[in-house]
């Protein structure tokens, strides 16, 4: 194995070094990617060393540089170093970090990198934490929690009765609530009809008047809030501490949706955008987003621990003590799973408490770096960048396209298109722990030299 392990330890760290010259988009379509892959699997297997080279070749292809320093689409991150060779150790350790039964090492690395993290996220020390796959189950798991909560108060215990005949469940939340919300509702069994939707101010936060007079419409019964720290598109935050405090004046549940937003919390200069965020019940929060751990890596925490394994705990003979003491997997939705506190471990150790908050901090200022270069040149950008988020317009939505298509076949760097206000619009994130200021200036001159082409030769 050793020659194995070298090898695609040394492929790994050969693609690493070419992140920052090669192209950011695939090098080929879909369909030349399935007939790279699609061959025929055959009776006979093949030994593992060329497995590998094989698989090396086919995928060179069709691999994006999402963790290289310019790419800017959807919200990504990339991986740190450590963060990445911890994950590889994760693989061949094979270990699952079901409890610490099945493996001491992992159970005790995420209840380090755990506590590291409530430190750096401003949350209570006291609250309970899940290392899920990432936002969707943080807010699958943080609602669930919510859910458990606010029935066991109207009386009722929905893991034994279920859902049928309950009391019902309204759940409020922005206008401008990422998408997964609405899927965790749904698997819930909490329906998008039970969610009220609170319009959102010009750049996404809640309109917290809109929302009082939502609460003051719906003065009983069972009540979940989900906030969101760091829209998708703008960046925008919630205002936590005015909403947590009505909220639960009126005995509701509060949810914050802050897959990457909520690391404004690590950052001191930047801490007051997310202002009162410890209030809250429920959190999800990403590690392979901005932290720049590799995938899979999210987080649920909640602030009453019990709650949180009432509603997504399960029991076994097999499990000696289980239901009695609360542990790893008493707060997420896998039974077996990777073991993802190393990488996040390392990541953290890697930075340290002041690299995090520079992390953070450097992503806001290239940020407003991109924006300034494009409006410079004559571009609209359409949001208020307050943290990593910027959009721009290059005039009508078909001139956006146009552009976006453009910068996106030029492969100097990649940002995709959004729908904001009912504009196309290009959104552009900056969340990788690579990208310098002459990464933002290169990208920015590409887009503005395909954004103004020149004018063709004059014929004399
Ligand atoms: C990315 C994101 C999610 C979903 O997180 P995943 O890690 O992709 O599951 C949820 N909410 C917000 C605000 C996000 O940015």
């Amino acid at each position: 194995m050793d020659d194995l392990f070298l090898r695609a330890a040394e492929l790994g760290a050969a693609y690493r070094r070419s992140l920052n010259e090669r192209p950011v988009r695939a090098a080929a379509g879909e369909e030349e990617l399935r007939k790279l892959f699609g061959v025929e699997l055959g009776r006979e297997g093949t030994p593992a060393a060329r497995v590998i080279e094989e698989l090396a070749e086919a995928a060179a292809h069709g691999l994006v540089s999402s963790a290289g320093p310019r790419y800017f689409g959807f919200v990504v991150g990339g991986s740190l170093p450590s963060a990445t060779a911890a994950d590889m150790l994760a693989a061949a350790w094979d270990q699952n970090a079901f409890n610490a039964t099945l493996s001491p090492a992992a159970i005790a690395a995420e209840e380090a990198a755990g506590g590291w993290l409530k430190e750096l996220l401003g949350l209570p020390g006291t609250a309970s934490v899940g290392f899920v796959t990432g936002g969707q189950a943080a807010n699958t798991v943080g609602l669930a929690a919510g859910r458990h909560h606010v029935l066991a108060a109207a009386g009722w215990d929905v893991e034994t009765r279920g859902l049928i005949g309950a009391p019902p469940i309204k759940v409020v939340a922005g206008e401008e609530r990422h998408a997964t919300v609405d899927r965790s509702l749904r698997l819930l069994g909490l329906g998008t009809e039970s969610l009220r939707a609170v319009r959102a101010d010009a750049n996404g936060a809640i309109d917290v008047a809109e929302l009082r007079r939502v609460l003051d419409e719906e003065t009983d019964g069972p009540l979940i809030v989900c906030l969101q720290a760091g829209n998708v598109n703008t960046g925008a935050c919630d205002d936590m501490r005015t909403v947590c405090e009505l909220v639960h004046a009126r005995g509701g549940w509060v949810h914050v949706d802050g897959a990457f937003g909520l690391w404004a919390a690590a950052s001191p200069a930047i801490r007051h955008l997310v202002d009162g965020v410890e209030l809250a019940d429920s959190w999800g929060c990403d590690g392979h987003k901005w932290l720049n751990v590799p995938y899979d890596s999210g987080f649920a925490f909640c602030a009453h621990p019990v709650t949180h394994a009432s509603a997504v705990s399960y029991v076994a003979p097999y499990l000696t003590g289980s239901g009695v003491v609360h542990r790893a997997a008493d707060f997420t939705l896998e039974s077996s799973r990777r073991a993802r506190g190393f990488a996040v471990w390392a990541a953290l150790r890697e930075l340290g408490r002041d690299g995090v908050a520079e992390l953070v901090e450097r992503c806001c200022r290239l940020a407003r770096q991109f924006a300034e270069q494009l409006r410079a040149a004559g571009f609209e950008i359409a949001n208020d960048v307050v943290l990593n988020q910027v959009l721009v317009s290059f005039g009508d939505d078909a001139s956006t396209e146009r552009v976006i298509a453009a910068v996106q076949d030029d492969g100097t760097c990649w940002m995709g298109p959004t729908t904001w206000r009912g504009r196309r619009l290009m959104r552009i994130s900056v969340s990788n722990a690579t990208t310098t200021e002459a990464d933002i200036t290169r990208s920015a001159e590409a887009i503005i030299r395909l954004a103004h082409p020149p004018l063709p030769p004059r014929r004399s």
